[in-house]
């Protein structure tokens, strides 16, 4: 692994700026990682997945020092607003759940009472926190099933209603028929038709 100067050099250069949400980050997935006994970010790229809790600056972060992406299928996103992730060893089944404490704001603000920002405070502080101050780590089971490892697709259907094909088992079946999620009710964009 990369020390922490290393790794917020790179996610300062990978996400735009430096700012205390990727300090957080990056010190979140190093706990992971280590509380999961990976040292080697090459050999764990080919074993680790990562669930993130938000889509803020953190997550950025915690993608660059685990190498899990999105694209491909090792970072997977669950929106809860929470700065937290979950970092499962695919080989031994094993996870840890790291959040951030709440209280951490707080105490970094007051480490640095000099300091009126308490941006700057907060991103001085949460680099020299240890780990239990900024950090609540839960041991987790997560349920997996192939359809949501990397590889190839698992399946492939169209959807009845609306055509588009539907990878990974990610269909509906209601009353006999194979939708897609939008046309089960679950989409989050409306068609615009001229009229
Ligand atoms: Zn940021
Ligand atoms: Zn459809």
């Amino acid at each position: 692994m990369k020390t922490l100067q290393e790794y917020i050099t790179l996610a300062a250069q990978n996400h735009g700026h430096m700012c205390p949400g990727q300090v957080l980050g990056i010190r979140m997935a190093m706990f992971g990682l280590n509380a999961l006994g990976f040292d080697d970010p090459v050999e764990c790229r080919k074993r680790l997945l990562t669930f993130v809790e938000i889509d803020r600056c953190a997550t950025d972060a915690v993608s660059l020092v685990t190498g899990c992406r999105l694209g491909k299928r090792s970072l997977k996103f669950r929106d809860y607003g929470k700065v937290a992730a979950t970092f499962v060893d695919l080989e031994t089944e094993r996870a840890v759940r790291i959040v951030a404490r709440d209280d951490s704001r707080e105490r970094a603000n007051s480490m640095f009472p000099a300091l009126s920002d308490p941006y700057e405070a907060q991103l001085e502080a949460y680099r020299l926190m240890g780990d239990e101050e900024l950090f609540t780590l839960q041991r987790v089971r997560v349920a997996l099933g192939p359809a949501d490892l990397p590889g190839r697709p698992r399946s492939h259907v169209s959807c009845e209603s609306c055509g588009e094909g539907i990878n990974d088992g990610r269909e509906r079946r209601i009353d006999g028929r194979v939708l897609c999620r939008p046309c089960a009710g679950e989409g989050y964009c409306q068609e615009i038709r001229d009229a």
